[in-house]
Parts: C-alpha cells; structure tokens; sequence
C-alpha cells in the first residue's frame, strides 16, 4: 500500500515537474523540440524516485514525504502566462547576412527582394564587428551609446524587440553565432531566441540539455536557420517579428558542396596555396598578402554569397508578400585593399563600413526604389518600430545627416605586424568620412572624389572635436552582472 502512494507520489511530482518545464524552459527551440526538452525534466525526477523507493524499501512510505518536497519545489517555479494585447499591424521579417559587402549584394535573390521594395546604396554600418552592429539594429543607436562596444560585451539599451512584444507581436530570433549568443542581451524580448544547436548544425531534439552543457559549435549553417525559422513562421499567429541571421559568408569561407568555386577556380586556388612560398619575415607576409591572398579568398567568398543568397529565396518563398522585410548586413568584408586589411573589425574602411540594405515594404515604400541618402543600421528599428505601429524614438530611413561609427580594434585576424588593436571612431556624412584613433589626429577622406581612402585630407571642427571627446572618455563595458543589477533598479 505505502509503495503504491509513494509510486503514484513520484508519477506526480514528474507530471508537474513536465507542465512547469514547459512553460519554465529557456526559449532555445522551437514548439516541437521543447516537449522533448521538457521531458528530461520528469525523467529524472522518476530516476530520483526509483533511487529513493530501492533505499527506503523496508519502509516505502518513507519515500512519500520526498516526492511531495520534489513537486513543491517545482511548483515554486510556476508562472502563469502573459497575455498578449490584441495589435493588428503586418508580420515583419529582419533577415542580417553577416559580413556581406555592399558591392556583392547583386545576386539573383536580392536583386529580385530589391524589385519589390527599395534599395538604400549609402548605407553604412556602426561598427565592424557582429554584436555591436546587431545592437545597433535593434536599439537604434551607435555602440558607444547602447554600450555593446566588443564582442562579448553586453547591450545597455532598450531593444525594439520589447517594444513590439509589449504590443502584442510574437517574436523569434534564429541566429547562426555564438557572437549573438543569448548572455549578450540581445535576447530582450524575444518569445524565442535561437541560439544553441548541436555540433553538426542542428537545432536538436534537446537543445535545453545541449545549453546545460554548453554544447554546439561556434556557427551553424544557415540552412539549418532558415528551416527552423520558416517552421516557427508556420506554427505561429500574427502579429509575428522574426529576426533570421545567416553567418555563411563569415571566415573561414568554406562553401557547402555544389555551390563552390567551379573546377578552374578551385584547381587556382589549390594551386596558388601550394606555390605560395613561405613568408621569409612577417614583413614579406604582409606586403605579398594582398595579390597572393585576395583572388583565391574572393572566389571562395563569392561562392558563400551565392550559398546565402540562395537561402534569402528559401526564406522569401515562405513568408507571404505583405510581409514587411529588412535585408541588411551587419558589416563587409576587406580585401586587403588597405595592406593587411583582410576580414573585418580594426579598421573603418568602406569595404567593411558600407553595406547592402533593402527594405520591402508594400504599400509604404516604393517597388524598384533606390534611395542615394546617407542611412545607418540603427534605422533598422526605426521601420521596424513605424511599420508594426509602436512608439520609438530612434533615427529611421535616411532621417540622419552623420552616422557615428566605433570600434575597439577586436578582431579574428591579428595584425599581420602584430601591431596592438586600436579602438577607431569615425563620424560619415554623405559623401565623406572622418576617422580618428586614440592619437586624436583626423583624418578625413573625400569618398565623392577618393572613393577608395587614400588621400588624407585635413579636418577641423565640431566632429574632430566630438571624436576627440570620445576617445578622452571611451565607452566602458559593462559586465554583465551590473548590467543586471541596472535592469533591476529599472535602467533599461
Ligand atoms: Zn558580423
């Protein structure tokens, strides 16, 4: 008898520890996959009691009074549900394709997205690196402002993505990074916030078991994103907001199979990797590098671009056309086109600054547009804020005359000289650029007449000054137990 209520004891403290962890578990995967991770949960409480009931099986009763303690203290972790405001207002769809160059966005995808919306050819980024232009989006504000400086750092900003969840949209973010991982504070808002796939790319039937234990590789293929994403899309009732990031083009540029370089390019690349003599001196490395290196990597990098485009389709071909849609990239790429300069994050150079930006948006913006003003990532927020009706404050499309830009000097690539990273602030109007590093000396660059940087041009005035300012008082990071400490005194 005492067994029978201690079993049927133990069979409910697993039934509740299931229901909690449904509604409890981190918002790592998507409605199919949670019931899965939800049953690890009861799993373990009736390994627990099975333990307990063998030790106590003289006096099976005992076990009673511990699976009441196990269902008490899961029931302390109950919630109850939010309900959402009824908001009707379109679906919006935020798609970032990492470290796409402007110059290389013309593929057959996002040439035929541009001809339904409007295309925004000066536009630029905030900072050269994946996490602080991201923040930029979302807050609508420049690095130095939302305080996501580095990768790594954490955000210190209201993100739009609260703002359209208090509405009423359901939100989703589906990235293909750890750079964008979950403790950068970028997750505010969001029902569901992607981040954790196993080590071959997918999302996994346990993804919470998978963040437990800190597994998964550094990047997943975008693919598998765009799959996930497109099964959140259908299960889910509007008002929806559904941010999907591709990392695909990102170094190392390693192309899926079928999408490569075709055999001729491949065979150069190979050969020119075996004939490259090694570098005599770290000098000679760097001053060869950009004939040497930039052919093979731009081949390769090509190949990726045609892989994301490729996954842009897929995803456009799941959303329905009164769907409103960004396509953006958090910043470029270099090709060695200022000496050492490959990949991106040490310096504010065009190739890395300047990105592409589309923006469909039927009924509001026109089909086949182009628009020649000076516009930043930050108006990512602005549309989203002006198109799914919520108030925001932050800069839209083209409504800023300078866009400040920052970076500490992090990067993947070292410096081929091995110089120290330097932090780079840089304030750009519409036709020209002024770059200043902790020295305190300007430089500014015509790109109307110098489009590639290479003459310095003097520079005086409120933006030296303003530039210079920043760097005597330089963004601080915050860790993130201050930043949570802020939150809960109601900072941000
Ligand atoms: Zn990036």
């Amino acid at each position: 008898m005492g067994l029978l209520v201690a079993a049927l004891a133990w069979l409910g403290a697993a039934a509740l520890a299931f229901v909690i962890a449904l509604t409890r578990l981190p918002a790592t995967s998507g409605p199919d996959t949670l019931v899965w991770d939800a049953l690890v949960w009861p799993a373990l409480v009736l390994v627990l009691g099975a333990v307990v009931q063998v030790i106590s099986r003289r006096r099976p009763a005992r076990g009673i009074p511990m699976a009441a303690a196990v269902a008490i203290g899961w029931a302390t972790l109950y919630q109850p549900a939010e309900a959402r405001p009824d908001h009707a207002a379109p679906d919006l769809m935020l798609v970032t394709l990492d470290t796409v160059r402007a110059d290389q966005a013309g593929t057959p995808e996002l040439l035929e997205l541009a001809a339904t919306g409007t295309t925004y050819s000066n536009a630029v980024t905030t900072a050269p690196l994946t996490a602080p232009a991201h923040a930029s989006m979302l807050t609508g504000l420049a690095p130095p402002e939302h305080g996501l400086t580095a990768n790594g750092d954490v955000v210190a900003a209201t993100s739009i993505v609260e703002v359209l969840s208090d509405a009423g949209y359901r939100t989703a973010a589906f990235l293909s990074s750890k750079v964008l991982e979950r403790h950068t504070g970028l997750d505010a808002g969001f029902d569901l916030y992607a981040d954790v796939w196993t080590r071959r790319g997918r999302q996994g039937v346990f993804p919470g078991v998978h963040a437990l234990l800190g597994a998964g590789g550094g990047e997943r293929r975008g693919d598998h994103t765009v799959e996930q994403a497109l099964a959140w899309w259908a299960a889910t009732e509007g008002p929806r907001f559904a941010w999907v990031h591709l990392y695909d083009v990102h170094a190392p540029y390693a192309p899926p199979e079928g999408w490569g370089p075709d055999e001729e390019t491949r065979q150069r690349v190979k050969d020119e990797a075996r004939s490259t003599p090694a570098p005599a001196s770290g000098r000679e490395w760097m001053e060869t590098l950009p004939t040497r290196h930039a052919a093979s990597q731009k081949a390769l990098y090509a190949s990726e671009m045609a892989w994301t485009d490729h996954l842009v389709g897929r995803l456009m071909d799941g959303i329905e056309p009164e769907t409103v849609v960004i396509v953006v990239a958090d910043h470029g790429e270099g090709f060695g086109e200022h000496d050492d300069a490959f990949e991106h994050g040490r310096n504010l150079f065009e190739p890395v600054m300047h990105v592409p930006l589309i923006v469909r948006w039927p009924g509001k913006l026109p089909r086949g547009g182009e628009d020649e003003r000076l516009t930043s990532v930050q108006a990512v927020a602005g549309v989203l804020a002006e198109a799914g009706d919520v108030a925001w404050t932050g800069p839209g499309l083209a409504t800023s005359d300078t866009v400040l830009a920052y970076t500490p000097g992090q990067s993947s690539r070292p410096a081929m000289d091995g110089a120290e990273p330097e932090p780079l602030a840089s304030i750009r109007h519409a036709t020209s650029k002024i770059v200043m590093g902790v020295d305190g000396e300007a430089q500014r660059y015509d790109l109307m007449t110098d489009p590639d940087e290479e003459t310095v041009i003097e520079a005086r005035g409120a933006d030296v000054e303003r530039l210079r300012a920043l760097h005597a008082d330089p963004p601080e990071p915050l860790d993130e137990r201050a930043a949570k400490r802020l939150e809960a005194l109601g900072y941000f």
